[in-house]
């Protein structure tokens, strides 16, 4: 079993990315965002103990976090590895992640600070399928309809505003960019310049991932 992971600051397009390269690598996307947003809506001791640190910006703590993901990687769709999409953020997380699971390449997505707020402020997705669109550089083809989907749902993130942005950059820096020289060290840290268009940047996974 050998997985992914997408490495890169707050709106770097993980996400995006992630639903991109799912069909060419067979990897489920594992992000542990996505799985305490839906921790948050239940209502789960999990979800009401994470809300207060996502509402503020800040990393939830890495016990809760490594629960998630051992439990995650039980599960019948996960046995061939699976493509992380904003995990590990911490070296206790990477060091946790060594003993779950086979880690054969690290895709760092890089996109300049001054980008990420306009990129984070824009985005939405569809509420069906999840597709991520953004009002400037990644609208939906058609007003209010999802081009993957057709649905006319979408929704935006509570944390996707200024304010909080900035607390998640700063969470990035200090926390979870120390991880780069953790994995550089391994020889499986591939750096990709994600300030590009789309399609560009999934070529270059694409051939990162051979
Ligand atoms: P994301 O959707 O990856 O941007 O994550 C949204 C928020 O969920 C983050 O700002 C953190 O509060 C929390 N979060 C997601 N993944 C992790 C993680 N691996 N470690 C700690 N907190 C996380």
């Amino acid at each position: 079993m050998e997985s992914i992971v997408l490495f890169g600051p707050p709106g770097a397009g993980k996400g995006t990315q992630a639903q991109r390269i799912m069909d060419s690598t067979g990897l489920p996307q594992v992000s542990t965002g996505d799985m305490l947003r839906a921790a948050v809506s239940a209502g789960t001791p999990t979800g009401i103990e994470a809300k207060k640190y996502m509402d503020a910006g800040q990393l939830v703590p890495d016990e809760v976090i490594i629960a998630l993901i051992k439990d995650r990687i039980q599960e019948a769709d996960a046995v061939n590895g699976v493509m992380f999409d904003g995990f590990p953020r911490t070296i206790p997380q990477a060091e946790a992640l060594s003993g779950i699971t086979e880690v054969s390449h690290v895709i760092a997505i890089e996109v300049p600070d001054g980008k990420i707020v306009e990129r984070i402020c824009g985005r939405y997705t569809c509420a069906d399928c999840g597709a991520v669109f953004h009002d400037s550089f990644n609208p939906t083809t058609v007003e209010g309809k999802c081009d993957s989907c057709g649905s006319g749902q979408f929704k935006r993130r509570a944390d996707d505003n200024a304010d909080t942005v900035m607390s998640r950059l700063n969470a990035y820096h200090e926390q979870t960019s120390p991880l780069a020289d953790w994995y550089r060290l391994k020889g499986i840290f591939h750096v990709i310049d994600g300030d590009r268009e789309i399609d560009h940047i999934t070529e270059d996974i694409l051939s990162a991932l051979k």
